[in-house]
């Protein structure tokens, strides 16, 4: 096993890692050789908790029997055929079966292969679709609107709507032109600089959000808040809208950027507002899909309803590389022509709609569908605020925020100003290096611990995830 983790070092060019860090860094390599549920292996034997969920994808725990015969079955048959002009049966159904959970006026389905696809396929459509229904003389929409903190993969369309300038801001040269409003990030808001708001529950931030002007004896925490993120998102769409194709926005969860939780009514608030300024709407669900938050989908928390929708991570239970972009018909039908006319969307990849990978994407969903898949999240999710609620005093942690089974704690030098530790410290990697000694495996980002467990996990089983990583929190050093 050491010999493998020398060729390792000797060939591979691991992604987002800095090489140097990964040769000199023996000790944590680890080389995982199998998985059963929440837990995967290293090959000394160790057993870990899955507490990433191999990178925010995984659902139902690894090895999950339905999903093992599904790809089993279709691999008797065929393993890969084209998609271009060609069709199979697990691409057709799993197609109908995304189009039945998805928000009403979602028709159609564009395979392929990531998030960041199907997000490029996304940005795409909406431009096309712009171009061939303006009126003839219109000028042609250029540009998208995006957030701030926003992440939504590292192609280089994508990284042109992407807000999150650590991994963007090199490549600003070779990108399109996006506006980016503020980030719906109410500890870190301009506007509130009280900061009272950072502590509460999202069911209490809620009386706040949604302008409601407070009575006489309402002794419902009051913020000085008057939706300036939304305000913003209207100044750009007012005065550019006319040059916009679309808007693209992560769902109820900025993932990349810091596990960042929206207050509720902003994304209702989002949806409005390109309603009125007849915006194409893209939600990008590829985290926040497929039960993550409590819900199927992320936009039904506040019944939003999307012109495209961006699908992957989940969508094979974490077994599969697949994507889909959900489209409305009304999209569809502005693509159809003769041959000649040239409306066709000329995109596709040589794995698109791949029949193992669709085959594992209906054994995952048909059991996301069964009843207790749901309310089972939602027993969990309130296990895992009463868990995280006993972090949230020790020293060194400036907030947490939850979503389902996604929650970001953010640690900080000082809990007041929320001043974070220099970035050479590592904060965040030196816990997640110890919570590893412990048996939990984590990925930071930045100094914003990331608990993101398959939703297959057992009470017990959280309580241990979090207990674990409470006391490694206790076990590093934060001197510097
Ligand atoms: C991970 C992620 C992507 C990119 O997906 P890849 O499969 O890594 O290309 C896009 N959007 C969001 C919200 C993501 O979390």
């Amino acid at each position: 096993m050491n010999n493998l983790l020398k060729l390792d070092k000797k060939y591979l060019w691991h992604p987002f890692t800095q090489a140097r860090e990964w040769e000199i860094d023996l000790s944590p390599s680890l080389m995982i050789t199998r998985g059963r549920g929440i837990y995967l292996y290293d090959s000394r034997g160790k057993k870990y908790i899955d507490g990433t969920s191999s990178l925010w994808a995984n659902i139902h725990g690894h090895r999950c029997r339905a999903i093992d015969a599904s790809i089993r079955a279709q691999l008797n048959k065929v393993a890969h055929t084209t998609f271009l002009g060609l069709t199979h049966q697990p691409g057709i159904l799993f197609a109908r079966e995304l189009v039945k959970i998805s928000p009403a006026g979602l028709n159609r389905v564009f395979y392929s292969d990531n998030g960041s696809t199907a997000v490029e396929v996304a940005l795409k459509m909406a431009f096309q679709y712009r171009a061939q229904s303006g009126k003839p003389g219109h000028p042609v929409k250029l540009e998208f609107l995006a957030l701030k903190n926003s992440y939504h993969g590292d192609t280089l369309g994508a990284v042109s709507v992407g807000g999150t300038d650590l991994f963007h801001k090199l490549f600003k040269p070779l990108l399109f032109k996006t506006r980016f409003a503020m980030s719906p990030h109410c500890l870190r808001c301009p506007h509130n600089k009280s900061r009272r708001l950072r502590d509460l529950p999202r069911e209490v931030l809620a009386y706040r959000y949604n302008g409601e002007t407070p009575k006489p004896g309402d002794k419902r925490p009051r913020t000085d808040c008057r939706w300036e993120c939304l305000k913003e998102v209207e100044a750009i769409l007012k005065k550019h809208g006319k040059n916009i194709a679309g808007a693209i926005v992560e769902p109820v969860v900025q993932g990349a950027g810091g596990m960042i939780v929206m207050p509720p009514g902003y994304l209702k608030g989002f949806e409005l507002l390109c309603k009125k300024y007849e915006i194409l709407l893209i939600l990008d669900e590829v985290l926040t899909g497929f039960g993550r938050t409590g819900k199927i989908f992320a936009c039904a928390h506040e019944n939003v309803k999307p012109d495209l929708l961006c699908l992957s991570k989940g969508i094979t239970g974490g077994y599969m590389p697949l994507a889909a972009t959900l489209a409305s018909e009304k999209i569809f039908r502005a693509f159809l022509g003769e041959y000649e006319d040239y409306k066709t969307f000329f995109h596709g990849h040589t794995y698109t709609a791949n029949p193992l990978a669709c085959s594992a994407g209906r054994a995952s969903l048909k059991l996301a569908r069964a009843k207790a898949f749901l309310t089972g999240i939602k027993k969990l999710e309130k296990l895992f605020t009463g868990l995280l609620s006993e972090i949230l005093p020790l020293p060194f942690v400036g907030h947490i925020r939850q979503a389902g089974l996604i929650a970001g704690i953010e640690i900080v030098k000082d809990k007041n100003t929320l001043e974070h530790f220099p970035p050479s410290l590592r904060i965040g990697k030196r816990i997640c290096d110890e919570a590893r000694k412990s048996g939990i495996i984590l990925r930071p980002l930045g100094d914003v611990l990331v608990l993101i467990p398959p939703l297959s996990i057992k009470e017990r089983e959280l309580a241990a995830l979090v207990g674990n990583l409470k006391v490694s929190m206790g076990r590093i050093s934060y001197e510097y």
